[in-house]
């Protein structure tokens, strides 16, 4: 019930970003982003329609993979430390968090096929979050063509947690330029069509800014613990 009743909230809200920006709905992917809720309200998302799902810690993607295993899509979302790669790498579908060559190494060698990552940046500065900076982008994008098993969809960003949405917007749309700096390269391992951008607080902006894959855990399924 609650996950159906924020889910029609939520596409009321990605409807009217959407008007704003000029876009259509149906270029928004919804991922529910589940770490902090049962088995069962993951299950309820499913229900609900939505079949991305998001995780951030490999122990937490784990259990809910054995749950609900291959009926849903699933986004590994979180910090990736290169030795739980193995454990994960034939689950996942798509990584939202390359940010080191080691880790692309460890990905090639344990995948049995291409994965669809995105380059996490991180254009604020702020030294609590992961990612590249700007500046570093496109040469550590150039190298990872010696990683077969890499495919480079699109960029992912955190915005800080602020009330600032000036700041936020000058964000997405730093993001946004590099994403489209990237796909004018036409790498042939760095499609690099994507943009994986907005959460709870901030989603309706990164619309306006290009996002076509938003991850929303609190306004989508709530917290339980
Ligand atoms: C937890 C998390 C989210 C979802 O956060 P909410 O603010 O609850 O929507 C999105 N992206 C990442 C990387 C996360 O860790």
């Amino acid at each position: 019930m609650i996950v159906s009743e924020n889910l029609e909230k939520v596409r009321l809200k990605i409807d009217q970003a959407c008007r704003r920006a000029n876009r259509r709905p149906e270029e928004i992917r919804v991922i529910a982003v589940t770490k902090y809720v049962s088995d069962e309200r993951a299950l309820a998302v499913l229900e609900a329609g939505i079949h991305d799902l998001g995780e951030n810690r490999d122990d937490g993607f784990l259990n809910k993979w054995e749950k609900i295993g291959e009926r849903a899509t699933w986004h590994f979302i979180g910090t990736l430390q290169s030795r739980k790669v193995k454990k994960v790498i034939d689950k996942v579908d798509y990584i939202h968090s390359l940010d080191r060559l080691s880790l692309a190494k460890e990905i090639d060698k344990r995948a049995e096929h291409p994965v669809k990552c995105f380059v996490q940046v991180n254009v604020s500065g702020e030294e609590t979050k992961h990612g590249l900076r700007a500046g570093d982008v496109v040469s550590f994008i150039e190298q990872l063509e010696a990683y077969k098993n890499i495919i480079v969809v699109g960029l992912m960003t955190m915005a800080p947690y602020t009330d600032d949405t000036e700041w936020i917007r000058d964000i997405f749309k730093r993001v946004r330029a590099l994403q489209q700096t990237v796909k004018e390269k036409k790498f042939l391992h760095a499609p690099c069509t994507e943009l994986s951008m907005g959460m709870s607080n901030d989603f309706e902006i990164a619309i306006e800014e290009g996002a076509t894959f938003i991850r929303l855990g609190t306004a989508l399924v709530g917290k339980e613990f």
